[in-house]
């Protein structure tokens, strides 16, 4: 059975949920599908000890504003409460727990699971949108392969012919495990921040910290005190940055990156490590003291290059997240630069395509910025602006 749809949104975080808001906005046809099993996106799954004051700072989501005094409550809570309070408001019906494992130009043949579909037109009426590559092939000719054709959407509740696609499936799902030679011979525990789910279970162990962003410092400063001991590295040197913090230049490098099709990199290590009373403290007591990059894991421990060693019981590895488009793969968007390359939220070479969530849109701002944007876009490819643009 497959659905014909507009547009299809993977992922309810504050990405998707902001182009949910518009689209609905607009009276636009849609469907969200997300695979977590509450609201919430990925914060539904951060450890408790991240609570509302000790982010960064969560964004407003477009039109209902967070409303929390109690910043001592775990993020995971209060953005579960809020996600699911905008949800209903809204008339988000967001379809979870529904995974979707792939996305695929429908066949150029009319085979491989449209046949029978009753696609009409599928195209790109009003489009408009230059440099993307919109030109219909295939639409005349009964075809749906090749730019403008329909999406094909598979998932855990069945298939979606979509006109266009808004990606905003996060990083949560791809955790980063960078490889060091012996890894596999740790002989104690090794675990990602993904993992983490606070100090206590660090108690009386001696812990390697792997990585220099804001999920390390933070997993150090609460563990240290419980622990036999801490040992911070990093590749390298840490930046760490007077607050208030402002991420413009950073999201502007990000922005570049992605425009020029590299991989992204984090906003977040790219704005440096903002030094708030705590973290000086930490930094006085001894707890921030980093060290250089290990050159190999071993049984026991880890080896330096310069031949010193260390044991431990435990490693963590806050090495942070990729994003998770494994599902976009047959679409082969990636290029020569391994990333992908981007024009605003707009894949490049693909109008019918927005990933938010994605690049300098990695924050709770972007993403909501990346919705108005990338909703916009969609409605100018399916003819949905009116005269006046808006
Ligand atoms: P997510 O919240 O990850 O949502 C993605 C959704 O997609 C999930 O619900 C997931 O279930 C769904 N999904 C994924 N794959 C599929 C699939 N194949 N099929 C169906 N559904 C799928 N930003 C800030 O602005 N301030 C902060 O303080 C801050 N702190 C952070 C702390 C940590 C530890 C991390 C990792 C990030 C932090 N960020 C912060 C970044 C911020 O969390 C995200 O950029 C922001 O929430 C945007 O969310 P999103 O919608 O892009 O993704």
């Amino acid at each position: 059975m497959i659905s014909e749809v507009d547009t299809v949104v993977i992922g309810a975080g504050q990405a998707g949920l902001s182009a949910g808001y518009f689209l609905r906005r607009h009276e636009m046809d849609f469907v969200m599908l997300d695979h977590s099993p509450r609201a919430g996106g990925a914060w539904q799954f951060r450890w408790p000890t991240l609570t509302l004051g000790t982010t960064h700072r969560i964004n407003d989501l477009p039109g209902m504003a967070l409303e929390e005094s109690d910043s001592s409550r775990p993020a995971s809570e209060v953005v579960s409460e809020y996600f699911a309070r905008y949800e209903r408001e809204f008339e988000l019906d967001v379809h979870r727990p529904v995974d979707v494992t792939s996305v695929r130009e429908a066949d150029a043949t009319g085979g491989g699971g449209l046949e029978g579909g009753g696609l009409e037109g599928g195209g790109l009426e009003g489009g408009g949108l230059e440099g993307g590559g919109s030109g219909g092939s295939g639409l005349g000719d009964g075809g749906f392969g090749g730019d403008g054709g329909r999406l094909v959407v598979e998932s855990s509740e069945g298939v979606y012919a979509a006109r266009a696609l808004i990606n905003a499936t996060g990083t949560w799902d791809r955790p980063f495990w960078p490889r060091y030679k012996g890894m596999e011979t740790f002989g104690g525990r090794q675990l990602h921040t993904a993992d983490y789910r606070g100090p206590q279970e660090f108690a009386g162990k001696r812990v390697l910290v792997v990585g220099g962003g804001a999920s390390g410092v933070q997993a150090l400063m609460e563990i240290a005190p419980v622990a036999a001991a801490t040992t911070w590295v990093t590749r390298r040197e840490p930046v760490w940055v007077e607050g208030p913090f402002d991420g413009r230049v950073a999201v502007a490098r990000v922005a570049e990156r992605v425009r020029r099709g590299l991989p992204p990199g984090s906003v977040v290590s790219a704005t440096g490590l903002m030094l708030t009373p705590e973290v000086r403290a930490a930094r006085e007591s001894g707890v921030l003291r980093r060290f250089p990059i290990f050159e190999r894991v071993t049984p026991e421990g880890v080896v330096w290059p310069d031949g010193r060693s260390a044991e431990f019981d435990v490693i963590l590895w806050a090495t942070g997240f990729r994003a998770a488009l494994d599902h976009l793969a047959p679409l082969r968007l990636r290029g020569p630069g391994g990333g992908i390359a981007m024009d605003g939220t707009r894949v490049a070479a693909d109008p019918r395509i927005h990933l938010l969530g994605y690049g300098p849109s990695a924050s709770t701002i972007g993403a909501n910025r990346a919705g108005r944007v990338a909703v916009r876009e969609v409605r100018a490819l399916l003819g949905r602006l009116d005269r006046s643009g808006v």
